[in-house]
């Protein structure tokens, strides 16, 4: 396949899960389930895969060298749906020197004596490099917004504290993205969406096979009460910072071969636009490079 060829087919994947616009996004408008009637094997979707994450591989490279753009992969997802299988198969090609992987937990006593960006902008990655954000700010408006008690602990001034906090901070979030892609940040937004049926299935396995046992937490299975808020709380995140420039992807999850396809073909195409080449030599160093030879051949 040509070049071309194979960016058409990458887009035909990833045009469908695509949110550039918040207007007129719903969630429920996207199915959990969909595999956009690809009935591929287990080896096919594999291979296809691993064909995705070694051109990843060689885009890396230069990406690297030329020390200019940087790409941010920023992951969100309920329980079980699949995040670190994702980023583990996706990346798996990829140069570790030039990646890095950031897990946001909850926040410890200094990061919530900061700002609530605070922490997420330390993490930015540098030019050159790929980040990925294993959960990410948008815990701010999600689990923080289904949980309250966990804004109070952010020690706001309560005056500023208002009815309009969820609208605020989403804008917070898509000026901050807006300031990130102008300063050469490439940012991709992957929520894998999970049905709350699936996800009962997944947890039923981890119970039932005791290597998956370390997996499980009684703590999950009660976040499901409030499933519906977070769906609630997606919908509204994904409508106030869907944009061109940082882009969502509500990637099926119900099919784990399908997400690491639609997530893996999603960053092929992101990165293949950047037209990414190795930086030509100057004229200067070119003499320099050929002195060197000559030295080395007269050793
Ligand atoms: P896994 O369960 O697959 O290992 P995980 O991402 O669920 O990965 P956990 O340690 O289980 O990791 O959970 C991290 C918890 O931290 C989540 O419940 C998440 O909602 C919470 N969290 C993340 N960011 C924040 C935040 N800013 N404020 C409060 N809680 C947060
Ligand atoms: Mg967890």
């Amino acid at each position: 396949m040509s070049r071309k060829e194979i960016v058409d087919v990458v887009k035909q994947y990833t045009e469908p899960f695509r949110v550039t616009k918040g207007k007129d996004f719903r969630l429920k408008d996207f199915d959990p389930g969909d595999t956009l009637g690809l009935k591929m094997d287990k080896k096919e979707a594999a291979d296809l895969l691993r064909r995705g994450s070694e051109w990843l591989a060689m885009e890396q490279d230069m990406l690297y060298a030329q020390d200019s753009w940087s790409v941010l992969l920023v992951f969100q997802a309920m329980d079980a749906a699949g995040k670190d299988g994702t980023i583990k198969h996706v990346m798996s090609g990829v140069n570790p020197q030039g990646c890095d992987v950031f897990s946001f937990k909850q926040p410890s006593d200094a990061e919530l004596s900061r700002d609530f960006l605070w922490r997420y902008a330390m993490k930015v990655p540098q030019r050159g490099r790929i980040g990925i954000f294993n959960r990410s700010y948008y815990e701010e408006v999600l689990v923080v917004r289904t949980h309250q008690e966990l804004l109070r602990a952010q020690k706001i001034p309560p005056q500023l504290v208002g009815k309009s906090i969820w609208e605020e901070r989403l804008a917070d979030i898509a000026r901050f993205e807006d300031y990130l892609t102008r300063q050469g940040v490439i940012i991709l937004k992957f929520y894998l969406n999970l049905s709350y049926g699936e996800q009962k299935k997944r947890f039923m396995s981890r119970l039932d096979r005791p290597e998956k046992n370390w997996k499980f937490s009684a703590s999950d299975v009660r976040e499901r009460r409030y499933w519906d808020d977070y769906m609630k709380a997606y919908d509204e995140a994904i409508r106030a910072t869907a944009s061109k420039q940082a882009p969502w992807y509500v990637v099926p999850a119900d099919n784990k071969w399908f997400t690491r396809l639609i997530v893996a073909a999603a960053i092929v195409d992101a990165v293949e636009k950047l037209d990414l080449e190795y930086p030509t030599v100057s004229a200067e160093k070119l003499k320099d490079l050929a002195a060197a030879r000559e030295e080395l051949e007269q050793e």
